[in-house]
């Protein structure tokens, strides 16, 4: 990594290890940040940010002013938890039984309170505004959204926003970046079948549920193969089906429940819709009564261009061009970040935090699962160093 002034600071590498470790120590789960969220203002408070605490006390807003009137740049963290049994055996590990930092968002906290301090230390050379938005839910309902929805976009207004996950793919030292499309949206649907139940042996006094579901199950495969370019990433898949009770009885009912990975909101909108007009025409065709219930989840993630060169640059920069890999395919997984992305011209990257030398190690979401702490200067080094970059950008371009 290259060097300067402050990521050869011993202490500040020292205070990140033990910010990560007390935050690893007591994880919050989502919808309950309340600790984590004021540990985090304290830490702001104490680097004299101003902040303010959002969404009944599980998410924090810093916004550190500069001396220049350039853009605002958001850096934002997500910082809860899982319902994980933590199985590391480490000396830190988590003290909250059930409770676990397994998919790494300790070190995207820890690395923006890292950033926070850096930047603060620069106030009167900034030519601009950063704000710092630690997230909540990332793991369950989301947290992105209603945080937009509480105005953190705005006041000042935010021209650009940076995310990052670490990523056991790479090792340390390494930054994976994808251009446009990264991440799907997921939308959730509900099939009901009403039709009407009779003796196996009388189908025509009945009306066969489990005959629609199979139309309809079929039918829907054709959304993917035959309306949407093969050069496109899309799934439709039905993950459950439960219709009937006995081997010999016409089922008057069947449910099936699926998910729909999309990567831009206009194929979203197609293949719901389709998925829609489908499922009912074909129990219109076959008599039965079908209700379909869609549940949007998150949005797409899609890195904004201009933002992703700048990204692109530093990165090459800070960890030199051998250790940047350019993703060359989106994910059809999901990320909160989304709704930052589709608000403002936005970049999320991959951090490495695997021990250089090391095989693949355990993946994120399992109960042991860890990292290499050497990841969290290179977080800190990339963050201050995109935020620069970004403002020394004219507003809006
Ligand atoms: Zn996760
Ligand atoms: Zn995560």
């Amino acid at each position: 990594m290259k060097q300067n002034e402050w990521t050869k600071d011993g202490a500040l590498k020292q205070k990140l290890i033990s910010t990560r470790r007390t935050i690893h120590q007591h994880p919050s789960l989502s919808c309950h940040e309340e600790p984590t969220a004021a540990f985090i203002a304290k830490r702001l408070e104490e680097l004299e940010i101003p902040c303010e605490v959002l969404l009944d006390g599980c998410s924090v807003v810093g916004t550190l002013q500069g001396k220049g009137d350039g853009p605002v740049v958001g850096l934002r963290a997500d910082i809860d938890a899982l319902p994980i049994q933590e199985e590391t055996g480490l000396e830190f590990a988590s003290q909250n039984p059930g409770v676990m930092h397994a998919c790494g968002h300790d070190a995207h906290t820890t690395i923006l309170l890292g950033a926070a301090e850096v930047l603060s230390g620069m106030r009167n050379e900034l030519n601009g505004t950063v704000k710092f938005f630690f997230q909540p839910a990332e793991e369950s309902i989301g947290g992105a959204q209603r945080m937009i929805e509480a105005g953190c976009l705005e006041n000042p207004h935010v021209d650009y926003v940076l995310g990052l996950h670490i990523n056991p793919a790479f090792e340390v030292g390494q930054v994976g970046l994808r251009r446009g499309k990264m991440y799907a949206a997921s939308d959730m649907f509900d099939i009901v079948i009403r039709g009407k139940g009779a003796h196996g042996a009388h189908p025509d006094e009945g009306l066969d549920t489990i005959v629609v579901a199979a139309n309809i199950v079929n039918a829907l495969q054709s959304v993917i193969s035959r309306r949407v370019s093969p050069f496109e990433s899309t799934i439709v898949t039905i993950g459950k089906i439960q219709g009937g009770t006995v081997r010999n009885q016409i089922a008057d009912r069947t449910e099936l429940n699926g998910i729909i990975r999309t990567l831009d909101l206009k194929q979203r909108a197609f293949v719901t819709g389709r998925v829609r007009e489908i499922a009912e025409s074909v129990g219109k065709g076959l008599d039965a009564s079908v209700e379909v219930n869609m549940i949007p989840s998150y949005g797409p993630t899609i890195n904004d261009d201009a933002v992703f060169d700048v990204v692109a640059d530093v990165a090459q920069r800070v960890v030199g061009e051998e250790n940047v890999f350019y993703e060359d395919r989106p994910e059809l997984g999901t990320e909160d970040f989304a709704y930052f992305t589709l608000e403002r011209p936005s970049c999320f990257f991959h951090l490495g935090c695997r021990t250089p030398g090391t095989e693949k190690q355990v993946d994120l979401h399992n109960s042991r699962f860890t990292i290499d702490e050497d990841c969290l200067m290179v977080g800190v080094a990339l963050q201050v160093e995109n935020t620069l970059a970004l403002l020394r950008h004219k507003k809006g371009e």
